[in-house]
């Protein structure tokens, strides 16, 4: 049987709730942990082009590709590590 995507299962506003504690978490990151903005970027790009990105969310890890993006020391989970 095939498992439903998380965020899928959530409404509008439990969405942008979601999408806050993602904005809060990045920005709880001290200036040591967090990406620079020019990296984010980057990895935002690959993530969202890649096609184990799915409504935001990485399928190989589970990880919410913004979160694990703005963490410096973080890497892509992909067997090709895209990043
Ligand atoms: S972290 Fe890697 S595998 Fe996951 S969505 Fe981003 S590029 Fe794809």
């Amino acid at each position: 049987m095939e498992r439903p995507c998380r965020t899928c299962l959530f409404n509008n506003t439990e969405r942008k709730q979601i999408q806050k504690n993602i904005e809060d978490y990045i920005n709880s990151l001290s200036p040591d942990e967090k990406a620079g903005e020019r990296l984010y970027k980057e990895r935002l790009k690959i993530c969202f082009e890649c096609a184990d990105c799915f409504d935001g969310l990485c399928r190989i890890c589970g990880c919410f590709v913004q979160a694990r993006a703005a963490k410096a020391r973080s890497y892509c989970p992909g067997t090709d590590k895209k990043w």
